[in-house]
């Protein structure tokens, strides 16, 4: 076979075989294909696309380029969630250990911020002593003991996907369905589950700005599952604003403490009904009768209590300082903070996201390069949502950094991303639309 051969089919929009695509991804690991082959490739498929065998062709091979996590020794149907990447999104924070409470059981990875988007595992060190580098064995042993762990993803899954995933970031190929759908599954597969929640979003700091291609990368990974014989429900969500009002890393903590204890802010606490419903739903199997009664469970454990003592036997049993659940002062403090008023009296009517999460990146809350230290209490805690009716010299949100020019920097440039209108605007559910798979 020749690289040559399978590029230049893909540029004539012929499809790919599996044993051509899967000798593509196999010479990414060999060094028989240069990074200039590579591209091009990808180029042609970003340019005439996969058909659905091929993408599931393309996540199968990416699988198998690294270590795939085996939990079949673990009790239970193992169900993760994956979201696609917002601002301030708090959520694993709060629907692991609810989907726990619940019965099913939750071995999850997460990662780190990553551009605008904010990370599980940065937010979760932001306790005092939190290990989210349990050894294999501690990772299990804790499973087995509570129900519940959140650990940094093993280092070698789907290194084919890391290798594509940096040429496509570089050469304008990110944005195709069929590679993003593809990364995604080939990951979340590697990493052991039986059957995954996906949160897909869509807004201004979302990936996907609009509702129809957040609605098409769905289909793609529904059909990547179907194919792969796995169990998977898309949800699609609204991120044209951030979710619940903290971006950061101990004030999305503390948001999710407060969600925990049934005190949150209303999209969060709605946004994770609905996935904790859809997991414990897959995740109980024939136990339950249908969605309902698995979202009266989810409802009933967060409003009893339950969901919030898993968190606190969690976060013990990773080392960290569960002391936190009942007294915030524990978490790290910002040098400077600063209140960001209103010029203007009207309606909030808009945010501009994805340039808010880099906002928060600036002020610390996430890393400019790789390796880049995080300020875990640096963030914005924004105070109104759309639809919100402000007055001059109301606060909009109040800044949190241990940078003083970077704090005075952000106020203007914060204002500039959140528009005050005359008219009340349109307010929208958080959940847009559930799509589930035909298995
Ligand atoms: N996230 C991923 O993991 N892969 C993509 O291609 C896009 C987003
Ligand atoms: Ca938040």
């Amino acid at each position: 076979m020749r690289i040559y051969e399978i590029i230049k089919k893909k540029r004539d929009r012929e499809d790919l075989t599996e044993e051509e695509i899967k000798y593509f991804v196999e010479s990414l690991d060999t060094g028989e294909i240069e990074d200039y082959q590579t591209t091009a490739l990808l180029m042609a498929i970003y340019l005439n696309g996969m058909n659905s065998l091929e993408t599931s062709y393309l996540t199968k091979a990416m699988i198998e380029s690294g270590d795939v996590v085996d939990l079949s020794d673990l009790p239970g149907i193992k169900v993760d969630k994956h979201s696609t990447g917002g601002v301030g999104d708090t959520t694993t924070l709060v629907l692991a250990p609810l989907v726990s409470a619940c019965g099913v059981t939750v071995a999850k990875m997460s990662g780190r911020g990553l551009g605008h988007t904010g990370g599980t595992l940065d937010k979760l060190e932001s306790i005092p002593n939190f290990r989210i580098d349990l050894t294999a064995e501690e990772f299990k042993n804790n499973v087995k003991k509570i129900g519940l762990a959140v650990v940094g993803q093993t280092k070698n899954i789907c290194p084919a996907d890391k290798k594509l995933y940096a040429l496509r970031d570089v050469t304008a190929t990110v944005e195709q369905n069929a590679l993003i759908a593809s990364s995604i599954m080939s990951k979340k597969l590697a990493s052991g589950a039986d059957a995954i929640v996906l949160d897909v979003k869509t807004g201004s700091g979302a990936f996907m700005k609009d509702l129809d291609s957040s609605r098409d990368l769905a289909k793609e990974m529904l059909s990547i599952a179907e194919h792969m014989g796995k169990k998977v429900t898309t949800v699609l969500t609204d991120m044209s604003q951030p979710l619940g009002f903290a971006i950061g890393n101990t004030i999305e903590v503390v948001e999710a403490i407060e969600t925990l204890k049934n005190k949150g802010p209303k999209d969060l606490t709605d946004l994770c009904v609905e996935l904790a419903s859809e997991m414990v739903y897959y995740g109980l199997g024939g136990e339950v009768k249908n969605r309902e009664e698995a979202k009266s469970m989810v409802i009933d454990a967060l409003e009893s209590g339950a969901a919030l003592e898993k968190f606190r036997d969690m976060v013990s049993a990773q080392g960290g300082d569960a002391s936190v659940i009942d007294d915030y002062s524990i978490l790290k403090q910002p040098l400077y903070t600063k209140s960001v008023l209103s010029e203007k009296s009207g309606y909030v009517g808009s945010f501009m996201s994805e340039e808010i999460g880099l906002l928060s990146v600036k002020l610390g809350a996430g890393r400019e390069k790789k390796g880049d230290p995080v300020d875990y209490s640096a963030g914005i805690l924004i105070r109104h949502k759309i639809g919100d009716s402000v007055e001059e010299g109301d606060e909009l949100a109040v800044l949190y950094s241990d940078k003083k020019v970077a704090i005075e920097e952000a106020e203007k440039e914060l204002l500039g991303m959140i528009e005050i209108d005359k008219d009340k605007p349109e307010v929208k559910d958080i959940v847009l639309e559930v799509i589930s798979g035909s298995l």
